[in-house]
């Protein structure tokens, strides 16, 4: 077995964090240096834990400027939770209709827990065009009586990406952004609720950002147990009961190097813009070897998903990658093919030498 290097690692997820990170985080295992535990063993009701959710927050509230209006909470459960948590607290009991897209796989699981709870229309279905494009506008017939507009902001699997936020003003928009919060900049007051799991993006499976107006809340039915009620987490500060300390002490860290590394998401977003384009510009160089499964106009910047014209020349192709260390190329299960996931984290040093050796797969294929 070849060594491989975290540098070099394109999983969809969990993805690939700063090296930097996992340095302090290693280091924390051992012993977080201002407390002399580590931090697996330190108690989540302690001041030292209290600051670190605080800072968590106060660092994602800097980062995307997000007003007071709306509350932000670190839950767990993970985005799958979220499928159901939604619809119970906002579609449940009610008369309304919930619009969803179904625009690829993650969107797909986000509409039967919906189902059990109300009536759901779906807007527009990407099935027919084999989940490659994602719909315009002018596509997209919106009730203004909708409970809520629910959609994916960024498709992992299928490689599609939003440019621009759909839906309308006066219905509350929701928003899975699990592969893309903190990627970029958008302006947070256009939604009424977020949310993301740090596994793809932002940090170690375990704790799931949840951004939500608060006055969405005025409206949520009796009877839904307290763990499954943001209420009751906003009521808590996030510690309602045991949450992964670990996981949430490492996606400050995250956010830390987002701020004082990166310099913020606008940079952090032009560093996004330069890996992608590195990566299409050989993809459409190459269209006779590689085929991009987005629409250009909707390819994603997270998620490079691409095909060889035969399986055979894809194992080719993995197994000639993990030989000069990449991994976590290959497709998603239910899709196939090749996928380069380039995350916050992943250098463009590293999208730079995985370019390399496309180009020299290419021209070997040639031959
Ligand atoms: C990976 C992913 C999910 C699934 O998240 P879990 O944390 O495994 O429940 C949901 N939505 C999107 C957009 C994803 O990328």
């Amino acid at each position: 077995m070849s060594e491989l290097s975290n540098a070099l690692n394109f999983s969809g997820g969990p993805g690939v964090l700063p090296e930097s990170v996992l340095n302090e985080a290693q280091e924390a295992i051992r012993s977080v240096p201002e407390v002399g535990l580590s931090v697996l063993g330190i108690s989540h009701r302690s001041d030292w834990f209290a600051a670190v959710v605080e800072e968590v927050e106060r660092n994602i509230r800097q980062l995307l400027q997000l007003p007071d209006s709306h509350a932000l909470l670190l839950l767990q459960g993970g985005a799958t939770l979220q499928f159901s948590m939604v619809p119970m607290l906002l579609l449940r009991d009610s008369s309304k209709t919930a619009e969803y897209i179904h625009s690829g796989y993650w969107s797909r699981q986000s509409i039967p827990p919906a189902r059990l709870e109300g009536e759901v229309s779906v807007l527009w279905d990407g099935e027919a065009s084999g989940f490659r494009r994602l719909p315009a506008a002018s596509e997209l017939h919106h009730r203004a009586d909708a409970a809520y507009f629910h959609y994916v902001s960024n498709e992992t699997v299928e490689g599609i990406q939003f440019h621009e936020i759909p839906g309308r003003e006066d219905v509350p928009r929701v928003c899975d952004m699990s592969s893309d919060l903190l990627s970029r900049p958008f302006d947070p007051d256009r939604f009424d609720l977020i949310y993301a799991h740090a596994q793809k993006n932002l940090g170690p499976a375990g704790v799931t950002i949840v951004i939500v107006r608060r006055d969405l809340l005025d409206q949520v039915p009796d009877g839904i147990p307290a763990v499954l009620d943001y209420r009751a987490h906003i009521k808590a500060h996030s510690i309602y009961n045991t949450p992964p300390v670990f996981a949430i002490y490492v996606v400050l860290l995250v956010t830390r190097w987002l701020i004082e590394d990166i310099g913020g998401l606008e940079r952090m977003a032009t560093i996004n813009q330069h890996k992608a384009d590195a990566l299409y510009a050989i993809i459409d160089s190459h269209s006779d070897l590689y085929r991009g499964w987005a629409r250009p106009e909707n390819r994603s910047l997270m998620n490079v998903a691409f095909e060889l014209p035969s399986t055979d020349q894809e194992t080719a192709f993995l197994n000639q990658a993990r030989v000069m260390g990449f991994s976590g190329l290959k497709g998603h299960r239910s899709l196939g093919g090749i996928r380069a996931s380039i995350y916050n984290a992943m250098r463009l040093d590293a999208v730079e030498s995985l370019c390399a050796f496309m180009e020299d797969f290419a021209t070997q294929a040639r031959r």
